[in-house]
């Protein structure tokens, strides 16, 4: 499966804002961004003006960066956005937030969404009692997303899961921490997904 292979804070760098994809490294000091918010390259330290394609450009590039996927994926994501009603941009936060990847994020089990892929691909997880390890797997009302038993133990999941709190799970899932075990309340609106995205920008460029 194809995959971003280049260094992660550049990411960041090159989307001019911290994008929160190291976990709790983005905390500390040790933060690219933190040290040098100019885009990476011989060129970074110059400013750029950005055309109007370039301003929708940037802001699909973030969301892509946030989540993790690939143009193919995104563009998919997209697609299937414009075919729901209401509003496509918010469809399409939507549907990426119910990326079992990021539920497993949201609900803490994993420091970023990068970990929590690779514990689902590890089959960590089980959702309605089964076993899933595909990161892109399309969670639904009511689903029951678990650690799975011969994984409760994993340190790296109790760890995290210890660190953050319950504050920061989001308002459509619930989380039961005893039993490593979080509840999908309601898919998530646009209310529920705090990015720095203008999804509408994304709308415009793919409207092109
Ligand atoms: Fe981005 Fe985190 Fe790297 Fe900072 S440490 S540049 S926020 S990924």
């Amino acid at each position: 499966m194809a995959r971003y292979k280049d260094a992660v804070c550049k990411q960041c760098r090159r989307e001019g804002t911290k994008l929160f994809l190291k976990g709790d490294r983005c905390a500390t000091e040790k933060c690219a961004f933190d040290r040098r918010s100019y885009p990476p390259g011989q060129h970074g330290t110059r400013r750029s003006k950005f055309s109007e394609y370039g301003i929708q450009l940037r802001e699909k590039q973030k969301a892509k960066r946030i989540y993790g996927i690939l143009e193919d994926q995104f563009s998919l994501y997209f697609q299937r956005a414009e075919r729901q009603k209401g509003i496509t941009g918010d469809n399409l936060l939507s549907l990426l937030e119910q990326r079992l990847d990021n539920v497993v994020y949201r609900l803490g089990f994993a420091p970023s969404r990068n970990s929590a892929r690779q514990l689902v691909r590890h089959n960590h997880f089980i959702v309605n009692g089964k076993k899933v390890n595909i990161p892109s797997y399309r969670i639904r009302k009511g689903d029951v997303v678990e650690v799975r038993f011969e994984s409760k133990d994993l340190k790296c999941i109790n760890t995290f899961l210890n660190q953050r709190g319950e504050k920061f799970i989001p308002s459509w899932l619930s989380l039961d921490k005893e039993n490593l075990k979080g509840t999908v309340l309601s898919l998530p609106n646009r209310e529920d997904i705090n990015l720095p995205v203008q999804e509408q920008l994304i709308v415009e460029l793919y409207s092109r």
